[in-house]
Order: structure tokens, then sequence, then C-alpha cells
């Protein structure tokens, strides 16, 4: 019956999509499952005649643009000339960054128009542990590049303020700078630090999680939660509620609508909203995974996939078939009927959003699912 009715009812178009803008790093992070493989330093920049093709095709019926992921965005050849495209849009878009290239001429005066959330990357609050953890990194280029973002963040009237967080990813490597993090990121400006714990992919990982050592993580989790609140700083940590600080979302939210673009792009991730409830209506149906019912990954060869978990299949290739014919083509609708009759995707199947509350043990992370495309 499910398979039945998703065959019935495609789901509405995504509001938010990544695009892989380029598969290269200019870093080696030692828990990184690219540098492992090899692709950041063989893989490819997305050519300018597909990114026109997304431009056209898909981005005028998204809010939401998020550059990259297995690569550092800003380092591509023709990064500047994607955020001129972009900029003609009504969308917002996000930035994950390990901010060693934000100085690049020109990329701040492109970048901020559009930019809603700017992610960087910060493992540590003191050279050595960043520059052992960032293989490649100068720590004091990563500081002075974060001063001069925040400088042309506050620069700018508030409805086109971008956000900026401070992602940390925990491990036996930092957790003893965490509390030092909460108090770099505050003196950067930043709105919020975001910790995850890191994803042990590798077996050869596994003396750098955190899962053996929970007494370790608890006293700094404390002691980084009361400088937060001292500071006022917004401070997610792993299987908690995010702590934003009281208005500050409700503040920012009423900011943007100063800003006709920002809010018509507020307008269309409310619709995209509207459009999955009533799809669920519809359908008889609940999107059990907010990636295959409204993201989606544009990789820079071309292939689509619906989330980065390690895994993932790929679900057809941009220079084969339109965007629509594979968001609602017959492997979408595989994977979105794995969620319902038993048989998911084995990538879903050990996934959070696959999974709801229970997730899987660290050993099912260390047996990789296999997948020939993967990098
Ligand atoms: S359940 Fe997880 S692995 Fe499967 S599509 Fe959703 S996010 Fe990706």
């Amino acid at each position: 019956m499910p398979v039945h009715a998703l065959h019935q009812h495609p789901p509405p178009w995504p509001g938010w999509v990544n695009v892989e803008n380029t598969l290269r790093c200019n870093l080696d992070c030692i828990w990184c499952v690219q540098a492992l493989v090899g692709s950041t330093k063989s893989g490819v920049d997305m050519p300018l005649a597909l990114f026109d093709r997304i431009v056209d095709e898909v981005l005028p019926h998204v809010s939401r643009l998020s550059f990259s992921v297995a690569g550092e965005p800003t380092i591509a050849p023709h990064f500047l000339e994607f955020l001129d495209r972009v900029n003609t849009l009504d969308l917002t878009t996000e930035l994950v960054t390990n901010a060693t290239a934000l100085h690049r001429p020109g990329l701040l005066d492109r970048l901020l128009p559009r930019l809603g959330l700017l992610i960087a990357s910060l493992d540590g609050a003191r050279a050595p542990t960043v520059e052992r953890i960032r293989a490649g990194a100068q720590y004091s280029r990563i500081l002075e590049n974060l001063e001069r973002f925040q400088a042309a963040r506050i620069a700018r009237p508030s409805a086109t303020r971008p956000e900026f967080l401070i992602a940390m990813t925990l491990s036996t490597a930092n957790i003893a700078e965490l509390p030092e993090v909460v108090a770099l990121a505050a003196r950067l400006g930043a709105d919020r630090v975001v910790c995850s714990w890191l994803q042990v992919h590798d077996p050869m990982l596994l003396d750098l999680s955190l899962h053996a050592v929970p007494g370790q993580v608890e006293a700094r989790f404390a002691e980084a939660r009361a400088l937060a609140r001292r500071l006022g700083l917004g401070l997610d940590l792993p299987a908690e509620p995010p702590a934003v600080p009281l208005g500050l979302a409700a503040r920012r939210m009423l900011g943007h609508l100063g800003d006709r673009s920002r809010r018509r792009s507020a307008l269309r991730a409310a619709l995209q909203r509207a459009r999955v409830r009533a799809w669920e209506l519809r359908s008889g149906l609940e999107a059990r995974c907010s990636f295959l019912w409204g993201r989606v990954y544009l990789h820079a060869d071309g292939h689509v996939s619906p989330c980065c978990v390690q895994g993932r299949p790929y679900v057809g290739n941009l220079g084969e078939r339109s965007f629509q014919a594979i968001w609602t083509g017959p492997e979408m609708t595989a994977l979105r009927a794995g969620m319902f009759d038993g048989n998911p995707h084995a990538a879903c199947a050990r996934c959070s959003q696959g999974q709801g509350p229970n997730p899987a043990p660290v050993e099912a992370w260390t047996e990789p699912v296999q997948n020939p495309l993967d990098r």
C-alpha cells in the first residue's frame, strides 16, 4: 500500500539544495572520509555549465542553497562566478567552511548579500590542536579570516546579517578545549557553537571516539554550558536540545522581514513545509526522513543523492535526466518506500533519520556500506 501511495502522490519539490561545487580541499583533516580516500586531492570541480543548468532548473523553486559537502567550497575556481549567479535569485545561502580562504579577493563581497548562515569548522582553541587535527591549516590565518568575516557581517544592515556558527567535532583529541572554544567563539562574535560527536567510520579512529570515556565528556559539557550561559552564546551539545539565547531566533526572523529577497525565501520555505504536510494528508503517509522529502545533494559530476550519509545511494545524474524526473523517479521512490516496508536501504537502516531516537552502535559505522560511487 505505501509504495502504491508513493507512486500516486509524488512529493513536493525540495526546499533545500546542497551543491557540491568542488570535491577538493586544501586540508587533510585526520578524520575526514574524503581525505582518507584521496578525493580531496584528485576530485573534480563542478563545471560552470552544470551550475548554470541548476540555476535555471532547480534553484528558482528552492529557499535555501548550501555549498559543497565533501570539499572546501571557497577554493573552487568558479566559486565567485557561482555567487554572482546566486545573487540574482531570491534564496538564502549557507556555507560550511574551514575558513582558510575567506580572504580570497572579492569573496566576502559576493558571499554576504545572500548568505543566511556561515558555519566555520574549528576543532580546538589552541594552535597545536587545530593544526594537528586540521592538517595543513594555519591557526592564525583562520582566526584572522573569522575576524574579517565578523567585521563584514556586522557592517551589514540587520535584515541581511547572516548567522555565524562555530562547529566543533568532539573527540578525545579536543574535548578538553570545549570551554575554550566557547570563549573563543564569543570573542569572535559568533552566535552559537554547535558540537557533534566524531563519526567513527574507520576502525583506526576508535581511539578518538568519546563513547569510551563518558566521564570526561560530562565535566567539559557542564563547564561549557555554564560559560555559554554567562557569555550569552548559544551552545548545541549532542543529544541535547539546542540552547539558543531567548529572543535571538525571533529577532533574526523579524530582522529579515526588512529585506525583500529574504522575505521571499522565507515564504518559499514556509510553503514547502505546508506542501509536505499537504502531501502527508493526501497520501496518508508520514514524511519519515527530512532529506527524502525536503533536501537533496547535487554533486560536482552531476550525480544526485538524497543526503550526505556515508553509503547513501546515488539516484541519478543530471546529465541523463531532468531534476524533476530524478526527484520523483524509481530510485527515490524505492528509498522512500524503504521507510515503510521494513526493507530500508542499508544506509537508512543505520541512520538516525531512518531509525528515530535510537542511534546505531559505533560498530555499525565501522562496517562500511558498499557503494562503488562513495567518495
Ligand atoms: S534515512 Fe538517512 S541515509 Fe536514508 S536518505 Fe534519509 S538521511 Fe539519508
